[in-house]
């Protein structure tokens, strides 16, 4: 089976959030699967240094495509190639002129929208779309599979161009429904959508044109990254506008919850912490708490339960609601360390509440990888506050470093976080703390019941063992995604087979 994987982020080329990291993992955990993967990705600057281009770039056939293809000098056009770390074979789509800029993949250095996002990520699904339809002639995808906003015209391109050729089916995986790439309806005729199109149950999304819609609508299946997301965004509360679309195609929506790349996230052979161990030898956690406390200005205290983020600053993440917990964190000996980036609002209201503990409470601002893995390695308690949480991906590293999570029971928070309780405890399947109702109040409470367990260190060391020895294999993500596309190109077999 061919899939050809379109997506923004790669880890550790390009990253703003998980996408990056499960655009590394899956399409490898795809190929031990049996399948043959490529990727599509934009030539942004991070992107291109990583990857060794090999033969003749193909070009984009513009007819009817996006007003772009036939303005751009130079031409857009796709190269072939490696990604130098791994082998992994890949498309990139090369347009200097809207990949290659000072700032981020989405946003300019100011944290303002690119104003020609639409014309940017549609032209990446109409790359897609013609990748699908066969342009590239010794290489045909049996499978598009497309992920987020960005490459959700990628079904309509497909259909508006299919004619008499064979088509490969689309998966669309949501990755965060809240980011939606909505423009206006006057972008239609540049993209080269019809007007047709612009219907409710088109593209249409209150009076303008949405690209999470368009995936929505037109995919042939819709998956999202993990099974308790998947039912809720089917709901009012959750659904950011689109649960009636969702639950309009919901024979089509499932969830398959996100891996680790455990040869990235291993506390036994981590290269970027300073001492290492595991489940039976947690001696170098000891040593890698010590480390960090004195070299972030914490006190260097080993009782002290260290509570961690890692994480944007975003409204999401729920980090707001810490600084209404940090006198009572303190109050009981523990201490926070936060390291984040994003929204200068919560940013500040963390600055202000952490300056008042001064020893005990420290936040560093920015997007640090290496320091991710120290703080993982060296905390007690990672706190995943998110009002709701697609899959998330630091409860997961917590839980292998031995970081007992404590998170907000939505979405894969609620999927892959057992709340210690009295029963869980008793049948060892405890592995964090969890909180119902988003407020400072409930945080407040599945905290103090952390610290109780805290005070009762064999009772904390079990949970602790348990959580280190939990899997979240993206073997088994891949396999579920392989399932699917068997059942969507059944006639495609597999590339073993
Ligand atoms: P999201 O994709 O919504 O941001 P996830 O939990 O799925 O949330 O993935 C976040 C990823 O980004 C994780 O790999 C996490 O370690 C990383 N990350 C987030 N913020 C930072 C930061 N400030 N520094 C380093 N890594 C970060």
């Amino acid at each position: 089976m061919k899939i050809l994987y379109v997506c923004t982020e790669l880890y550790p080329l390009l990253k703003t959030g998980g996408l990056a990291d499960v655009g590394a993992a899956l399409p490898a955990a795809l190929q031990s699967a049996g399948s043959e993967v490529r990727l599509l990705l934009p030539a942004f600057a991070g992107i291109a240094k990583g990857v060794r281009v090999e033969g003749l770039p193909l070009l984009l056939s513009p007819e009817g495509g996006p007003e772009i293809l036939r303005t751009l000098q130079p031409a857009p056009r796709l190269l072939r190639g490696q990604v130098e770390a791994t082998s992994q074979e890949v498309y990139l789509l090369d347009a200097p002129a809207l990949y290659q800029r000072e700032g981020g993949p989405y946003l300019d250095a100011q944290g303002r929208e690119w104003t020609d996002n639409a014309m940017r990520f549609a032209l990446l699904c109409w790359a897609a779309a013609g990748l699908g339809l066969g342009e590239d002639r010794q290489w045909r995808p049996d499978v598009v599979h497309a992920h987020d906003w960005h490459t959700g015209l990628i079904p309509v391109y497909l259909q508006l161009r299919a004619q008499d050729r064979v088509t490969p089916a689309c998966v669309f995986t949501i990755h965060n429904l809240a980011y939606q790439g909505v423009f206006p309806a006057s972008v239609l005729p540049a993209l080269g959508l019809p007007e047709s199109l612009f219907t409710m149950d088109g593209i249409e999304f209150y009076g303008q044109l949405s690209f999470m819609k368009a995936g929505l609508q037109f995919a042939d299946a819709i998956t999202t990254v993990s099974p308790r997301y998947a039912r809720e965004i089917m709901t009012h509360e959750q659904g950011c506008g689109l649960d009636g679309v969702l639950r309009f195609r919901a024979e089509h929506v499932s969830g398959i919850l996100n891996g680790v790349d455990y040869s990235v996230w291993d506390p036994s052979a981590d290269p970027l912490i300073d001492a290492h161990f595991d489940v039976g030898t947690m001696g170098g956690k000891r040593l890698v708490k010590q480390a960090l406390q004195r070299a972030m200005g914490l006190e260097v205290r080993a009782d002290a339960m260290l509570c961690v983020a890692v994480t944007r600053l975003s409204e999401q993440k729920g980090l707001h609601l810490v600084p209404a917990v940090l006198d009572a964190l303190v109050a009981q000996g523990g201490q926070l360390l936060v390291l984040g980036s994003g929204d200068a609002e919560i940013e500040e209201s963390i600055r202000e509440a952490v300056s008042r503990f001064p020893g005990q409470a420290v936040l560093r601002v920015g997007y640090d990888e290496p320091l991710a893995h120290r703080i993982m390695a060296a905390a007690d308690v990672v706190l995943v506050p998110s009002r709701f949480e697609p899959c998330g991906l630091t409860q997961l590293y917590g839980l292998r470093y031995g970081a007992l999570p404590l998170v907000h029971a939505v979405g894969g928070l609620a999927d892959t976080v057992t709340d210690c309780t009295a029963e869980t405890l008793a049948d060892h399947s405890a592995s964090g703390f969890t909180f119902h109702e988003f407020s400072a109040t409930d945080l407040d409470s599945a905290l103090q019941r952390a610290f109780a367990l805290y005070r009762r260190p064999a009772d904390w060391a079990s949970v602790q063992q348990h959580a280190m020895q939990l899997r979240f294999d993206w073997l088994v993500a891949a396999q579920a995604y392989t399932a699917l596309f068997q059942r969507l190109a059944p006639q495609a077999g597999t590339a073993s087979a």
